[in-house]
């Protein structure tokens, strides 16, 4: 059975950037929902059982048929969010530091061009997704992908990713997407992401 994790900090804590009740909604509701339909889908593949999400991902095409497009979905929110919560913050925004901020410069040529890429392409996804950061081959790429679309399907490692869903922002942003993401980059958690960075590079 797979479980919501517990937010590592008070849903009121990233304000004033993203409010309290929508990360109550966000996280117990949407990820709650995500869990309990990717459970429920399990249910028909036994033999898959005690698989990490990210291990199911990876291996979409070996998922059963009758249930790929749950896991796809419903085990794609549970992995997208898992991270978005731990790469999140109170005392968030600022730089990164150490070998993960050689590497951004490396590949994007300064942190403010890679924060500029990643907010573009994130605010040009077309209707709900995500604007992710990954490590592919050893390289760093950005990119947006529909839905619950994890780059794990891709063999990708997400490094970090934000959430451009309505449900994300909706209560305090409306339609302003982009003044929800200029916003966003207070409650990234550069030592957590410089973690997940080193995890993935292995
Ligand atoms: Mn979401």
């Amino acid at each position: 059975m797979y479980e919501v994790p517990k937010l590592p900090y008070a849903v009121g804590a990233l304000e004033p950037h993203i409010d309290a009740r929508t990360m109550e909604i966000h996280h117990d509701k949407h990820h709650g929902a995500y869990v309990a339909n990717l459970n429920k889908a399990m249910e028909q593949a036994s033999d898959l059982a005690g698989k990490s999400v990210e291990d199911l991902l990876r291996g979409i095409e070996r998922v059963p048929e009758a249930i790929r497009t749950a896991v796809r979905n419903h085990g794609g929110g549970h992995a997208n969010h898992s991270l978005f919560w731990e790469i999140m913050g109170p005392g968030g925004g600022g730089l990164p530091a150490g070998e993960l901020a050689l590497a951004l410069d490396k590949a994007f040529g300064s942190f403010t061009i890679f924060q500029e890429k990643l907010s573009s392409v994130a605010s040009g996804q077309f209707g709900s997704g995500w604007g992710w950061l990954v490590l592919n081959d050893g390289k760093l790429e950005i990119f947006a992908r529909p839905n619950q679309d994890s780059p794990y399907m891709e063999g990708k490692t997400p490094i970090l990713g934000v959430d451009v869903w309505e449900h994300a922002y909706y209560l305090l942003y409306q339609n302003r997407r982009a003044d929800y993401l200029k916003a966003w980059w207070n409650t990234v958690r550069w030592d957590k992401v410089a973690e997940k960075y080193r995890k993935a590079l292995g």
